[in-house]
């Protein structure tokens, strides 16, 4: 029988691709998810358990159940302009719901934990490229929160024996190239998708939020990442955990970037190509709480876990959401 894992926030995006790659790599995932953000039809590749992470008897039950090997743990609030605007929010959905789920996988016998952490705990660095080793100063209460489920976990590493293996995303894009699962957000805040809504009339156009940054053609410069290639991470930490290559409480953080930045016009200019049609554009102020330039060095994840991110090419990524654009959504 299939080792289990359990995977929060597996009806969302990187969740459900992350319950993919499991599955194909022999692991059976139980998704743990509220659906206040997720789709129950993004729950393809093994059970599904409906559960609030605040609900600690419900996590009990269903760890009781399934008796995971892990956990990935990638159910969080994740819009730093509501983070901005409602931090209580991020701080309770975000790290008394990670304490919960804490507590409870301890308390379960649970010893390896994988989490979704962020560049937004980086905040602005002068354009520098950021490594696992650079000072974590958060812009927002979406950085700050993720930021202290990193001390949560190295702190309960120590106490409880639990290992961690801690990844850093930059902003991750594209879908499944087989369309069974892809990005679908209600309300939809991240560039890639917001520009397909433009290009296929979904949407009036895109807005860039702001062209005054001291970037070469003043927009703000990302790293983007295939979300395959992320989910893919996700499995070779999980086998590097069960492999005992993280000392008992110990944590390992690896960035999950490419090392290349491209500012909002450049991947405005590649969706165009891609989908060989216009993109309708207005310009608007800057969106609180952006980061000038969010580049990452990948150098750590690629030699220790083997990780290759063949995938995260712009055409490549806007190419397979243009297909689940066309192909996909789910309904409630
Ligand atoms: N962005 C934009 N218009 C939009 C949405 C995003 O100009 O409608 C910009 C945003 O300011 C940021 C970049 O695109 O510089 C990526 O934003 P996204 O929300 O996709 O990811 P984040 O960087 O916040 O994780």
């Amino acid at each position: 029988m299939a080792v289990s894992v359990l995977v929060t926030g597996g009806a969302g995006y990187i969740g459900s691709h992350a319950c993919k790659a499991l599955r194909n790599a022999g692991f059976e995932p139980i998704t743990y998810d509220n659906l206040c953000t997720g789709w129950a039809e993004a729950v393809k590749f093994g059970p599904f358990e409906q559960g609030d992470l605040l609900d600690r008897a419900r996590l009990d039950e269903v760890l009781a159940k399934h008796r995971p090997v892990a956990i990935m743990h990638f159910a969080a609030l994740s819009q730093v302009g509501e983070a901005m605007r409602e931090p209580g929010k991020y701080w309770r959905g975000n790290v008394s719901a990670s304490l919960n789920l804490i507590e409870a996988a301890v308390a379960a016998g649970v010893k390896s934990f994988v989490f979704s952490s962020t560049c937004a705990t980086y905040g602005d660095h002068d354009g520098v490229v950021l490594d696992e080793n650079t000072p974590q100063t958060p812009l927002n209460a979406y950085g700050a929160s993720k930021r202290a489920i990193e001390d949560m976990l190295k702190d309960f590493g120590a106490s409880d024996g639990l290992s961690s293996v801690i990844f850093r995303y930059f902003n991750v894009a594209g879908a499944d190239p087989d369309s069974e699962v892809g990005e679908f957000h209600q309300p939809e805040t991240h560039l890639v998708p917001l520009i397909l809504d433009a290009i296929d009339g979904k949407r009036p156009a895109l807005t860039i939020h702001g062209t005054d940054y001291p970037t070469p053609d003043g927009t703000c410069i990302r790293d983007y990442v295939h979300v395959m290639d992320l989910v893919d991470a996700h499995v070779l930490g999980l086998r590097y955990l069960l492999d005992g290559k993280v000392a008992p409480g110990g944590h390992e953080v690896f960035c999950l970037g490419t090392g290349n930045g491209f500012s909002v016009r450049e991947v405005i200019d590649h969706s165009r190509h891609v989908t060989n049609r216009p993109v309708p554009l207005t310009e608007g102020p800057r969106r609180g709480g952006d980061a000038v330039k969010l580049v990452s060095g990948s150098e750590k994840a690629i030699s220790v876990l083997g990780w290759q991110p063949d995938r995260s090419t712009l055409p490549q990524m806007i190419g397979d959401a243009w297909r689940w654009h066309q192909n996909g959504g789910y309904e409630r």
